[in-house]
């Protein structure tokens, strides 16, 4: 038996997503077709809403909703209760979460959006270590002057090659910055972001 074309390019599309399956893929299938109308177009709109109304700040990288603002940035680097000088440095959107979820940071970000990994170098290009460079640069000569950037990066090889790369390249910018990690309390080879918040604090307080 051949399942029907939406439902079959459904699961496919669908298996891509990590941590879902073709067999948990069917299983959704089904239970969508069975909502009601009104909740059916409600996932539609939902999902479309995900891809349409939002937008990458160009400062921090960090994902925001779709607003009318001609810088496009985001909540956090708009905010200015937050200490523009400190920039924490994390691989990705669920790390900056995890570390909003604390409370205790007020700071700003850059989402690096991967590891430096010593297999893959094409990774690399797409990293976005230039612009976190140039960003740093271009706040010497103003008033919010970046004074400390935290490597809040995992503590497995590819982030310890990452924090490595980034220290080296940011003293050689000369700019007087202070470089940290995050202190102890996370294991080696633990992630910043499942780990919970008592640790992140403790990691971000003890950072060095
Ligand atoms: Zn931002």
């Amino acid at each position: 038996m051949e399942l029907p074309k939406p439902i079959k390019d459904f699961v496919q599309r669908f298996s891509q997503l990590p941590g879902l399956g073709p067999r948990q893929t069917t299983r959704l299938v089904f239970w969508l077709l069975h909502q009601k109308e009104e909740t059916q177009r409600e996932f539609y709109h939902t999902f479309a809403n995900l891809f349409f109304q939002t937008q990458t700040c160009p400062n921090c990288f960090f994902i925001s909703e779709k607003n009318n603002s001609e810088d496009k940035l985001c909540e956090i680097c708009r905010d200015r209760q937050r200490d523009h000088s400190t920039i924490c440095v994390v691989e990705k959107e669920t790390d900056l979460i995890s570390i909003e979820n604390t409370n205790k940071y007020r700071g700003v970000y850059h989402i690096l959006g991967g590891l430096i990994s010593e297999i893959d170098t094409a990774e690399r290009q797409k990293l976005t270590i230039p612009h976190l460079l140039a960003r740093i640069k271009k706040s010497a000569n103003s008033p919010h002057k970046i004074k400390e950037v935290i490597l809040a990066l995992n503590p497995t090889s590819e982030g310890n090659l990452t924090i490595y790369y980034l220290e080296k390249a940011i003293r050689e910018l000369n700019l007087d910055i202070k470089i940290t990690k995050l202190g102890r309390g996370l294991p080696h080879g633990g992630e910043v972001e499942f780990a919970d918040a008592e640790t992140l604090v403790n990691a971000l307080e003890g950072r060095k």
